[in-house]
């Protein structure tokens, strides 16, 4: 059973097919500059070279139109034709209330989403077009919808309500939806089944560290709270995002610097965290540490609060769900920082009697038990598979139409 995985951004688009039988990976590839001059298809086949279609772009139609040749392609295509695929899995972005879990899309779907783009302005539409396009280019396939709010939606009121006036929950459904969900559903179900772990009652800190970063806490593979809002920008401080401040600081520095609520939110999202921190030196957490190595404060100092930060949230989160059994890292930091995993679990966690062990530590994106046999709570390296969730989303949804 093959599964094709469809990742829609506003002028970019990325795409998988996935061999369901055996979890393979046949192809992958990426669109950019979609409806913008000089867009191009990157197409990759493991153990080949790459193959780069140039051609102009105009819409998301025409992306998915490019895929399809490209995945049929004589040379460097893995199918013969389209109707190998069974099913095509789209990530969604933001499913509001409406979807706490994957679903097959039908036009009703559709109109929900459409009702929750004041929530994602940039991201839903653009999961719209992209799943528009595919209904047109290959009628009649399933295509099912992975939501990344669907993980945020086990969450209990206590944990979701912002103690704000009641009616923006109940007019405008202003709460915590938390986001990067597809990661955190499958890290956490991983963490269970490679622990041995009881499926009901297993309390797992999944650390989602990336340039986006999220943290979620859940017990038996359900939500109590993750870190993420009702936008991406609350929680964690991450690449460019701030994570929690105080919101008085807006009102502060529009006065100072002449700036209006969209230009403070700017600087949120797009000049703070670590870059904003380090003076501007990089959003990238290895140029970070390179520069903290030769001495710079400010890096020294965002590294340090990144960390505390994370610290400070596991802790809140073993307080909210009474204990914790595994505690799971994942994504670019969380999969290839060596030295963060072990800052944090060393500074500040040896109250709840972990333990890392060095050498199995050492290691980059691979499945990894990172504790010591004898310490208390399992710590886990699982690199992040959104991917695969949204192939074995859509398979599962395609199972259950067929009883
Ligand atoms: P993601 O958003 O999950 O792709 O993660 C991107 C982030 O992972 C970037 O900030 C990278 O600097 C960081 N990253 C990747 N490899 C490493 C590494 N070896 N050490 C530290 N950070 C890394």
């Amino acid at each position: 059973m093959k599964v094709l995985v469809i990742n829609c951004g506003s002028s970019s688009l990325k795409y998988q097919i996935i061999e369901m039988d055996n979890k393979e990976v046949l192809c992958k590839g990426l669109v950019e500059r979609i409806g913008i001059e000089g867009s191009q298809l990157t197409h990759k086949v493991p153990g080949k070279d790459n193959y780069v279609i140039k051609e102009e772009m105009k819409d998301h139609q025409k992306a998915v139109e490019l895929v399809m040749s490209a995945i049929t392609d004589p040379e460097h295509g893995v199918i013969k034709s389209v109707d190998e695929i069974d099913a095509i899995g789209h990530r969604v972005v933001h499913g509001g209330q409406k979807f706490a879990k994957s679903v097959l899309i039908d036009e009703e779907v559709k109109d929900a989403l459409r009702r929750c783009t004041d929530l994602a302005p940039l991201h839903n539409p653009a999961n719209i077009l992209g799943i528009e396009a595919c209904e047109k280019a290959m009628p009649g396939k399933p295509n099912c919808g992975t939501f990344d709010t669907a993980f945020g939606m086990g969450m209990e009121p206590k944990a979701y309500l912002y103690a704000l006036p009641i009616e923006y929950y109940n007019d405008y459904e202003v709460r915590r939806y938390g986001f990067h969900g597809a990661s955190h559903d499958y890290v956490s179900h991983r963490a269970i089944e490679l622990g041995g772990l009881d499926p009901e009652k297993a309390k797992v800190i999944v650390c989602h560290l990336g340039n986006g970063a999220s943290i979620s806490a859940s017990i038996g593979g359900k939500c109590v709270d993750t870190s993420m809002g009702l936008t991406p920008l609350e929680g964690l401080i991450m690449g460019t995002r701030s994570g929690n401040v105080d919101p008085g600081i807006m009102q502060y520095i529009c006065n100072k610097e002449g700036l209006d609520i969209n230009g403070i939110l700017n600087v949120l999202n797009k000049k703070s965290g670590v870059l904003g921190m380090s003076g501007g030196i990089s959003s990238d957490f290895r140029d970070i540490e390179k520069a903290a190595e030769e001495g710079n404060q400010d890096c020294v100092n965002a590294l340090e609060a990144f960390r505390y930060r994370v610290a400070k949230y596991i802790g809140a989160y073993v307080a909210a769900m009474n204990g914790v059994d595994c505690i799971c890292f994942t994504a670019g930091v969380g999969e290839n920082d060596i030295a963060t995993r072990k800052l944090i679990c060393d500074e500040y966690l040896g109250y709840l009697g972990v333990k890392i062990d060095d050498e199995r530590n050492n290691v980059r994106g691979k499945e990894t038990l990172i504790s010591t046999d004898d310490s208390k709570v399992k710590v886990y390296l699982l690199p992040t598979d959104e991917e695969l969730k949204i192939a074995m989303d859509a398979v599962k949804i395609l199972s259950e139409l067929k009883k």
